[in-house]
């Protein structure tokens, strides 16, 4: 038997090895391995381009929160895997066929097994297979399995950043105005405003001088860019976390900016300015700045968070590099 002493000198040693950033590094990269060799075997038996599976379990992994250290995040509904009125749960792929689930065996076990990563991918596969596999079949498929168009919406988009940059380790961020010039901050998520009736401020202002570069914060898609009353010259950028990024208040737009652009983090989205509070082309009412808004989607509404204490995380990032 091991005695007490000795178990008790070991525990800082564990403690260390848990907490060791090095080890902890590797094993997330190990992760991006493991989710990326899943979805291109998946590909390879199906056609499916991974980068829709990928990105379908990426936007799932958003609101599985209890699922996010899965290597397959994606939760198939129990009738849809087992079957309509199948209260036997069986695992058995010919009990599943007999209530019409569509569970499937991607691993060669025989099992359909709703936790399995390779059963997983393979069945959604199979689903999305039922329409086809061009960008518009899967679109389609996506909207009859989901029925919700932000939900295709988020899902197309990160599809195509995955596609763009061929990989799934995307968890580069950096700070929305350009570190070189002067600028000021504090949190005011909150705040009350007052124009425009009752509305509280959604955002954190980063105030800086005209043409002050504005970049993207993270890697995603542009899904807004024009006027609005408030927001004046704005962007909105849809990114791979299930988060709108809104930027108001632009002087104007770097060349080459349009919708449905991908963007990554660093890349010049147009500069500091003072517009909106009335019709197009409205500035200076107030001094120069960004206006930087964040919403998150949890698959059924999406609400505004408090983006200040990932500016100051972002901000950092940046002075580090
Ligand atoms: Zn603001």
């Amino acid at each position: 038997m091991v005695s007490k002493k000795l178990l008790y000198s070991f525990i800082p040693l564990i403690f260390i090895f848990l907490t060791n950033p090095v080890h902890a590094a590797e094993k997330q990269s190990d992760i991006y391995e493991q989710r990326m060799a899943v979805y291109k075997k998946t590909e390879a038996l199906t056609q499916v381009p991974w980068y829709y599976l990928a990105a379908i379990d990426q936007y799932e992994r958003q609101i599985q929160k209890d699922k996010d250290d899965h290597i397959v995040s994606i939760s198939i509904p129990e009738e849809i895997w087992y079957g309509l009125g199948n209260s036997t749960l069986s695992k058995d792929t010919i009990i599943i066929d007999l209530f019409n689930g569509q569970g499937k065996d991607g691993n060669g076990d025989g099992k359909a097994d709703a936790e399995d990563p390779e059963d997983i991918l393979y069945t959604i596969a199979t689903i999305i297979l039922q329409y086809g596999i061009t960008d518009d079949e899967i679109r389609i498929a996506l909207w009859n399995y989901y029925k919700r168009d932000l939900t295709v919406q988020t899902i197309k988009n990160t599809a195509k950043v995955l596609k763009k940059f061929q990989h799934v380790n995307l968890t580069d961020r950096d700070f929305p105005v350009s570190i070189r010039h002067n600028y000021s901050y504090r949190s005011t998520w909150g705040d009350r405003r007052g124009f425009g009736g009752l509305r509280i401020h959604e955002g954190t202002d980063i105030f800086a001088g005209y043409g002050t570069p504005v970049k993207s914060t993270t890697y995603g898609v542009i899904e807004m860019k024009g006027w609005n009353l408030y927001g004046g010259w704005r962007i909105g950028i849809r990114d791979i976390f299930n988060i709108y990024h809104y930027y108001g208040h632009l002087n104007g737009y770097a060349d080459n900016i349009k919708v449905g652009q991908v963007v990554k983090p660093g890349d010049e989205l147009g500069s500091v300015g003072s517009s909106g509070y009335g019709p197009p082309g409205t500035s200076g009412k107030f001094p120069p700045h960004l206006h930087y808004g964040m919403y998150k989607d949890n698959g059924h509404s999406e609400w505004s968070f408090d983006p200040y204490p990932y500016l100051r995380k972002w901000e950092r990032m940046a002075k580090a590099k």
